[in-house]
């Protein structure tokens, strides 16, 4: 069993070289931070990471929450963290100073979510959707709401969830019935049953602030008729303190397959008071504010998991004896097998690329908040709209591979749970899934964002890739890499030209059949260009070791991985013909 140790080396490597970090620091909104400041707080919360959070990785895995009496119990020690956490301030990070955050920007956040993702994505998420919900307030709320909620979230005395899922109602959630009917204080009765509500109760704060999405009375059938709500666990007493308890209960604890300490509640709201967020029918555009928030968040939980199981691996892989290595007498650490480093290999190639492209979206996403000029927030905004599900669904994928391979790294002792190392294929099982499954992310890729952008979103990040290739030097193993990933990019515009034509004879079949493939693709390349980016950093103003090993990294990823470029372009392309001409039910055994 080895402890986590997060990647502060790389990402103080990323941020120095391959993110244009000054250029965000030398914004307005940012200039009340400077370099070391920014630095001090990443290498902080990278500590509190590790010697906080991480040692209850395992035992709340173990443990679990569990429903006693009608409340949620978090696994042990997690309130106790929960103290530490408020108390080192982390929870302000990144909202805005005018509501008691600290103003920091959105890659000071990527390093914590970075490093809190690999050390618990149990504990992670008890604390991303805080975040997330604030945002959602200071966005679409009336003032009173934002300064009465957000400043408390922004300390962490309160938390907040997202409560979207029903029963009925999972990626098709304009099916949703949970319903809102108008008082006459202006106020609405909240009723219906939700589902997979991730730390919807607890024993961390006094008060949740339960963001959900229901159904105001008379309001049109699908995602139109939705309306966004901000419904208090407990309802606030003149003073604004928790008072007496909302009518939000929950019902039950799901048993998972991993995350044993983030409670998934099923909630019963039962008139439940709450607030309109915004306008009536338009829940789903705001409630985007805080999605767009998560699904970040949920690439992070990937490139964190993979970063985390990576180093797990390879420190088993450098100690365990086993096996002959031609030339060597005796038996040697099984990283000395071709076998073993094509594994690790592939898992520090992906970690490292999954990493690096969320800090990119991150990096885009404060140019879209805080740019200098509506041109450079739209023009940040649009590639952030791009990258978010290519960065969902490739890091989550890829935290799964990586997993994966962490448990064939270390054979039988991989499989048991005292090397620890299954415990990151099972958290990481449900980042696929959650906050829109892959699947989800692949159409609204492939529809909204490239053929509903008529190829603009597309034409953006794929110029930025050609631009990054013409100007990239380095020696020869960074030319191996350039040339690969200008292949897979080809291979890119090719599917993406298709697309856009078949999204112009309305064959929307065809381009939704190859929609995964394509993001596959779309996410092999952004790996390959990111990989590409690390390595092409001029080896006199950085280590000149680590710039050697990121040129090995490009050129292993470049050659082993994407190779498979030109089948999923295949595969993407095939349209919907093979795919829909077979009745489904007849592969039934039932
Ligand atoms: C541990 C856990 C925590 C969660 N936390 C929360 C939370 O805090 N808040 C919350 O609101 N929800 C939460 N969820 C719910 C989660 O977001 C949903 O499970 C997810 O959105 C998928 O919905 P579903 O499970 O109903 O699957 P379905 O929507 O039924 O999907 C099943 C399969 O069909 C595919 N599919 C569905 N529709 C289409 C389509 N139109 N085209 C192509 N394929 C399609 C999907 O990709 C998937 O592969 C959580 C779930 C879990 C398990």
């Amino acid at each position: 069993m080895t402890t986590f140790q997060p990647a502060l080396r790389d990402i103080r490597y990323l941020l120095a070289h391959v993110i244009p970090t000054g250029e965000i620091l030398a914004l307005p909104a940012y200039r009340h931070v400077d370099a070391e400041t920014l630095d001090a707080v990443i290498a902080a919360a990278v500590r509190f990471c590790a010697s906080e959070v991480a040692p209850l990785n395992r035992a709340s895995d173990r443990i679990g929450a569990r429903l006693e009496n009608g409340r949620v119990v978090s696994a042990p020690g997690t309130p106790a963290l929960y103290a530490k956490w408020r108390a080192a301030g982390w929870p302000a990070l990144v909202l805005p100073q005018a509501f008691g955050g600290q103003g920091l920007p959105e890659l000071a956040q990527a390093a914590l979510s970075d490093a809190i993702n690999g050390a618990s994505l149990a504990f992670a998420m008890a604390v991303t959707a805080s975040r997330a919900a604030a945002r959602v307030l200071i966005a679409h709320a009336d003032e009173a709401t934002r300064r009465l909620y957000v400043p408390k979230l922004a300390s962490g005395e309160w938390a907040g969830t997202i409560v979207m899922t029903e029963p009925h109602a999972g990626s098709d959630i304009g099916l949703a019935r949970t319903r809102a009917a108008k008082r006459a204080d202006g106020r609405y009765a909240v009723s219906g049953t939700k589902i997979f509500i991730s730390w919807a109760d607890h024993d961390l704060t006094e008060q949740i602030a339960h963001i959900v999405l229901a159904r105001a009375e008379g309001g049109p059938p699908g995602v139109r008729g939705l309306s966004l709500f901000l419904v208090p666990a407990r309802r606030l007493d003149e003073a604004g303190r928790p008072g007496i308890a909302n009518g939000v209960r929950v019902l039950r604890l799901e048993e998972k397959m991993g995350i044993h300490g983030s409670p998934t509640c099923e909630v019963a709201f039962d008139g439940a008071e709450g607030i309109l967020i915004g306008a009536e029918g338009d829940g789903i555009r705001q409630m985007f504010t805080m999605i767009n928030t998560m699904r970040l968040e949920v690439a992070f939980e990937g490139a964190g998991i993979a970063g985390a199981a990576c180093d797990h691996a390879l420190r088993y892989a450098l100690q365990r004896p086993q096996g002959s290595v031609a030339g060597k007498s005796g038996p040697q650490v099984i990283a000395e097998h071709p076998d073993v480093r094509r594994m690790i290999l592939t898992m520090k190639s992906t970690a490292d690329a999954s990493r690096a492209l969320c800090f990119e979206a991150a990096y885009r996403i404060d140019l879209a908040r805080a740019g200098e000029t509506a041109a450079a927030r739209a023009a940040g905004a649009d590639m952030a709209a791009w990258l978010l599900p290519i960065a969902k669904a490739g890091c989550t994928e890829a935290a799964l591979e990586v997993a994966s391979l962490g448990i064939q790294i270390h054979g039988g002792h991989g499989y048991v749970r005292d090397a620890g190392a299954e415990q990151f294929y099972r958290d990481a099982r449900i980042t696929p899934i959650f906050e829109g499954t892959n699947g989800i992310q692949a159409i609204d890729l492939a529809t909204r964002k490239l053929i509903g952008s008529e190829g603009r979103l597309y034409r953006a990040f794929a110029d930025r890739i050609k631009a990054d290739l013409s100007r990239t030097k380095g020696n020869r193993a960074v030319r191996v890499a350039r040339g690969i990933v200008q292949d897979g990019l080809n291979d890119l515009d090719e599917v993406a030209g298709q697309f856009l034509a078949q999204g112009k004879e309305g064959a929307l079949d065809d381009v939704l059949a190859g929609a995964k493939p394509f993001l596959e693709l779309a996410a092999r390349v952004a790996f390959g260009w990111m990989l590409l980016r690390l390595a092409a950093v001029d080896a006199k103003g950085a280590d000149e070791t680590t710039v050697e090993e990121k040129r090995a990294l490009a050129r292993f990823y470049a050659e082993h991985v994407m190779p498979d470029c030109e089948a999923l372009a295949l595969s993407a392309t095939q349209g919907a013909k093979g795919l829909c001409a077979i009745d489904m039910a007849r592969f039934s055994n039932g």
